[in-house]
C-alpha cells in the first residue's frame, strides 16, 4: 500500500511539472510574440563626429530590442580603425536598440564602401556591427510600413585644411550613379515617401539657413540636386544633419544637432 501511495505522488509530480514546463513555454512564445507585432519607436539625432559625440546616442536609455535611432551623417565612427573606435562600435551594438546612420561628409569612404553590400528593409545597407547599419544614399526603406528616402553626403567647407584619403574622401559628395539610383527608387514609388533623411539640405533651405546664421551659402551638385527631387516628392517630414543647429525650418524640413527626435514630430 505504502509503495502504491509513493508511486500515485510521483506520478502525479512528474504530471505537474510538465504542466509547468509548457506553461512556461507557451508564455515565453506569447511575450516574443506580442514584442515582435509591435510597433518600432523610431528616433533621428544629428551629427556625432565619432569619439568626440558618441556619448550622447550611448547615453540613451528609453528605446528597447524592437526600437531604432538614425543618426543624420558625420557619423564618424569608421574613421582610423582604432581599438578606440571599435570599442565604441562595440558598446552601440550593446544597446537594445539598432543604429542606423546616413553618411556625411566626416567619413572615411575607403573604410565604409569597402564594407559588403546587403539588403535590409527594402534598401541596401553596409552592415557595420550586427545592430550597427549604414543606410546607403538613394535607398527607400520601410520601417513600421512607413517609407525613408536616405541620401547622405555633403561638402567639407575645410577641405584645404584637410588631407585626401587621410581626413577628406572626394566621395563626400555623392557621384552621378547615386544620384541616379535615387531617382530609379523614387520612379519606383511614385515620388511618395513618409520621411526623408540626408545629411545636407536643398538650395532653398540652404539660403535660409545662411540668413539665420550669417554666412553667404553656396550650392553644391548636391544641394542642387536635393532641390531637383524636392519639387517632385510628396513627403511628411523631411531631417537633415551638417549645420550643426537644431532647427524647424517649416512644419516639413527640421535641422537637427543634438536634439533626439521622434519620426514624425
Ligand atoms: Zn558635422
Amino acid at each position: 500500500m505504502k509503495l502504491k501511495k509513493k508511486l500515485l505522488f510521483s506520478t502525479i509530480l512528474v504530471f505537474l511539472c510538465i504542466f509547468i514546463i509548457n506553461k512556461r513555454f507557451a508564455f515565453s512564445a506569447q511575450v516574443f510574440n506580442s514584442i515582435g507585432d509591435g510597433q518600432s519607436k523610431v528616433y533621428v539625432t544629428g551629427d556625432i563626429h565619432g569619439l568626440l559625440e558618441v556619448d550622447r546616442v550611448l547615453n540613451i536609455d528609453f528605446l528597447g530590442e524592437d526600437d531604432y535611432l538614425i543618426i543624420l551623417g558625420d557619423f564618424g565612427l569608421l574613421w582610423d580603425g582604432s581599438l578606440k573606435e571599435s570599442i565604441a562600435l562595440n558598446k552601440l551594438n550593446n544597446k537594445p536598440f539598432t543604429t542606423l546612420f546616413i553618411d556625411g561628409n566626416h567619413e572615411n569612404f575607403n573604410m565604409l564602401n569597402s564594407l559588403p553590400v546587403e539588403s535590409w528593409n527594402g534598401g541596401k545597407v553596409h552592415r557595420i556591427r550586427n545592430k550597427v547599419l549604414h543606410l546607403m544614399r538613394g535607398e527607400v526603406f520601410t520601417i513600421n510600413n512607413k517609407r525613408y528616402f536616405t541620401f547622405g553626403g555633403g561638402k567639407s567647407i575645410d577641405k584645404e585644411r584637410r588631407i585626401e584619403n587621410i581626413s577628406w574622401w572626394k566621395e563626400e559628395i555623392p557621384s552621378t550613379e547615386e544620384m541616379d539610383n535615387g531617382i530609379k527608387n523614387l520612379e519606383k514609388c511614385d515620388y511618395n515617401v513618409d520621411y526623408v533623411l540626408t545629411h545636407t539640405t536643398d538650395v532653398d533651405n540652404l539660403y535660409t539657413i545662411g540668413d539665420k546664421l550669417d554666412f553667404t551659402p553656396k550650392e553644391d551638385e548636391l544641394n542642387l540636386f536635393l532641390s531637383k527631387i524636392k519639387n517632385k516628392l510628396t513627403y511628411n517630414k523631411w531631417y537633415f544633419g551638417h549645420f550643426h543647429l537644431d532647427w524647424q525650418i517649416n512644419q516639413k524640413d527640421r535641422a537637427i544637432l543634438e536634439d533626439i527626435v521622434q519620426i514624425g514630430t
